[in-house]
């Protein structure tokens, strides 16, 4: 990522409060000049518009970039800045002068998505690595930058919108494509025999070598990685473009829908642009599973609520990371969701409130909400205001409004900001979640670090997400413990890193198998784990069998004869033994035993060790015989990993961001601090304050000064700015 500066050409620095404005085909212009006063009025310093090709240059060589003129400079009239939205919406002359230019899937089929609308950036859109195709979309971005850069009061420029990783459509099987893939491969290997041995099919000539069309096999992580490299270098392109023509070079952002939990996708984008942004619908496309609900029942609100809190936090850390410090929360629920005929219920202002606590605890450095006022295009009509269709404010409106211009009068506080407190980190890893789709188990790693991080954050344990790049980097060396949800494929190199980790000091947390296949999909028959691993754990594989799940339900995919159920174990248990005694660690997919080396047996099954501490140069590894990571998505009271992680966590000293029964996430920079008080349960919470000595508490909302103890009232958040002289004395954990 660039060094930016963090002035806008005005001199100010801001927190960026956007809304979404317009896309074509969108409202008439004339009403939506109207609406611009209303939206400052309410706090918000930008709109975000979203423009598209298609309509721009309606034939080769002809801009008309009128009505984004118009836009951009009646906002600067009104006081607003505009952070602009590029979609590269193939216009039909383009389609027509460049033929081949569409994509080619894996069955050979062009996929013509031949839609004008600005409305979802192509998706897939043409082959990017088309030479005429890029170099007509290269001319129009260029032109683009050119001609709107000259507006002094545009925030940023968006590249793309929500990049997220299709392989259907990324992985583009086109003859330019080919072309490309062997070369790559050829820098990589060299020789078709150093080719044919990492493959382990003969490789006789670089015209005969193309991608496996099987989305399997030792060939197909070359493929993948390929594909995912050239929608990265398809980002940069984009960015570079926009960048250099802009002539104040102003940053470039990119977004995804959701983060990849347990993948490196984001960290890939954030690599190839400025900003890196998280789009946020909580109430309907991201409620998080509620453990222990009966099929066919829909949860009441006290049941989605706690989820809600945690599974906030969890979106916002991933992309919190994966920005590098830089997140930004670039599409924000903030009136009713829905699809199609769906229409769900508005956010209530106390949702809006918790939903924007969360994600300003997480770090993020500009929120821009979707939209101004209800959508006009069919697909999402009548959904997703601030506003309502007349521009009349709702008591939602006003509570957005009140939020915003607290933290905006506190913007120092904010934009500089990191999470304090962290001091352990999840690995998430590409090479496991392609060998997880590759062997249909695609989302259990999702599942794992859903279940592992709910834990830790009922515990009042920060969590980061680590991903190989920061292991190489020596960045690993900052954290205490090192948790592997779901580890089924682990590199020889990455293994080599987590040992060398632990043997200089630090605590690694394993479940069962980390790394029973190489990053190719190979058995590690060995030990049954990544290479070097087994010395650092202590034990090697004794043998795995499945298991139910707690609820009754099984992963037994594609295997349904009851002869198959018979190999299965019963919902089970780990028996916890020495310091672990009294502790029943819920099972999950499968039950792994170990033959110990030189480790300690801390959980029983059968007999057997099934779970390992292990003493290793200064630092510690444990092996858990089993996933109670996916255990605890399908419980919600089982305590066993909770009571395990007690242990693991006091022993690596791992600090407790608590205040008394309240979770407490701090936001921390010179400028000062924010406390975030969070009451995850459905009972109003009284604690007494414990500040640093010196210093005093205000409520960010409302400005009052807090006497010595605060309320928080149930499923809700207190954000308590801490001034005085001690405030800013303490300084924030680099870790982000
Ligand atoms: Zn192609």
């Amino acid at each position: 990522m660039r060094k930016m500066k963090r002035e806008h050409l005005d001199g100010t620095v801001p927190f960026v409060f956007a809304a979404q404005f317009y896309r074509e085909p969108g409202l008439p212009i004339a009403e939506l000049k109207r609406d611009m006063r209303k939206i400052k009025d309410l706090g918000l310093n930008t709109i975000k518009i979203q423009e598209a090709w298609s309509y721009d240059e309606p034939a080769e060589g002809r801009y008309d970039f009128a009505k984004m003129d118009d836009l951009a400079g009646e906002a600067e009239r009104v006081g607003l800045k505009v952070f602009f939205t590029v979609c590269l919406e193939v216009p039909a002359w383009a389609w027509k002068k460049y033929p081949g230019s569409e994509i080619i899937n894996q069955e050979g089929r062009r996929l013509y998505s031949r839609n004008g609308y600005g409305y979802t950036d192509g998706k897939p859109g043409p082959c990017w690595n088309h030479p005429g195709i890029r170099k007509a979309a290269g001319r129009f971005l260029a032109a683009f930058a050119r001609r709107l850069g000259r507006h002094r009061n545009i925030v940023m420029w968006q590249a793309y919108q929500e990049l997220n990783w299709w392989h259907t459509s990324l992985e583009c099987y086109c003859p330019v494509c080919f072309n490309l893939y062997r070369k790559w491969l050829k820098r990589r290997y060299g020789t078709l025999e150093r080719l044919s041995a990492a493959w382990m099919i003969p490789c006789r000539a670089w015209d005969e070598v193309e991608p496996t069309r099987q989305r399997s096999g030792p060939s197909f992580s070359d493929w993948w990685r390929f594909c995912r490299e050239q929608a990265g270098a398809m980002l940069k392109w984009r960015a570079d473009a926009l960048r250099s023509n802009d002539p104040h070079h102003r940053p470039v952002s990119v977004n995804v829908s959701g983060p990849h939990l347990g993948q490196e996708w984001e960290w890939m984008l954030a690599d190839n642009a400025d900003i890196c942004g998280v789009s946020f619908y909580p109430g309907y496309f991201h409620v998080a599973p509620v453990p222990g609900l009966a099929k066919g029942r829909i949860p009441g609100r006290a049941e989605l609520l706690p989820n809600d809190m945690w599974h906030t936090c969890l979106w916002f850390d991933s992309i919190r990371v994966a920005a590098r410090g830089k997140p930004w929360a670039s599409e924000f629920q903030a009136g009713a969701p829905g699809g199609a005929f769906h229409h769900g219920s508005d956010p209530a202002p106390e949702d809006m409130r918790r939903w924007l606590l969360l994600a300003l605890s997480a770090g993020v450095k500009g929120i821009s909400f979707w939209n101004h006022r209800p959508e006009f295009f069919g697909g999402e009509g009548h959904r997703y205001g601030i506003f309502g269709n007349d521009m009349a404010p709702s008591p939602k409106t006003r509570e957005i409004g009140a939020i915003v211009k607290a933290v905006t009068r506190r913007g120092a506080l904010f934009e500089p900001g990191r999470l304090a407190d962290v001091e352990a980190a999840i690995l998430v890893n590409d090479d496991n979640a392609r060998l997880l789709d590759m062997h249909s188990a695609a989302g259990m790693e999702v599942k794992a670090i859903q279940g592992l991080y709910r834990t830790l954050w009922r515990m009042g344990v920060n969590a980061d997400f680590i991903a190989p790049a920061d292991m190489a980097s020596g960045k690993i060396g900052g954290y205490k413990v090192i948790f592997l949800p779901f580890q089924m494929a682990i590199s020889g190199a990455n293994a080599e890193l987590l040992a060398e980790y632990v043997r200089g000091g630090g605590v690694l947390v394993a479940e069962a198998c980390p790394g029973r296949y190489s990053e190719r999909g190979m058995a590690n028959l060995g030990t049954g784990f990544a290479p070097g691993l087994a010395a650092a754990l202590g034990c090697r594989d004794g043998g795995i069998r499945m298991c139910i799940e707690q609820d009754g339900t099984h992963y037994n995919k594609g295997y349904e004869p009851a002869t198959w159920h018979d190999a299965f174990i019963a919902p089970a248990h780990l028996k916890g033994v020495g310091e672990f005694k009294g502790i029943a660690l819920p099972a999950s997919f499968y039950v792994e035993t170990f033959k110990v080396t030189t480790g300690a047996p801390i959980f029983m099954h059968g007999g057997m060790a099934a779970g390992v501490r292990n003493a290793y140069g200064r630092g510690t590894a444990y092996v858990l015989g089993t996933f109670p990571s996916v255990a605890m998505m399908h419980s919600a009271k089982d305590a066993g990993l909770e009571r395990a992680l007690e242990i693991i966590i006091k022993r690596a000293k791992i600090r407790r961001a608590r205040l008394g029964k309240l979770l407490l996430r701090r936001l921390v920079s010179d400028a000062g601090q924010v406390w975030f008080a969070i009451n995850p349960s459905g009972k109003p919470v009284t604690q007494k304050l414990a500040l640093p000595r010196g210093a005093e508490a205000w409520n960010l909302l409302g400005g009052m000064k807090v006497p010595d103890r605060i309320t928080v009232d149930a499923f809700s958040v207190e954000a308590l700015v801490i001034g005085g002289r001690a405030a800013a004395s303490e300084s924030a954990e680099e870790h982000a």
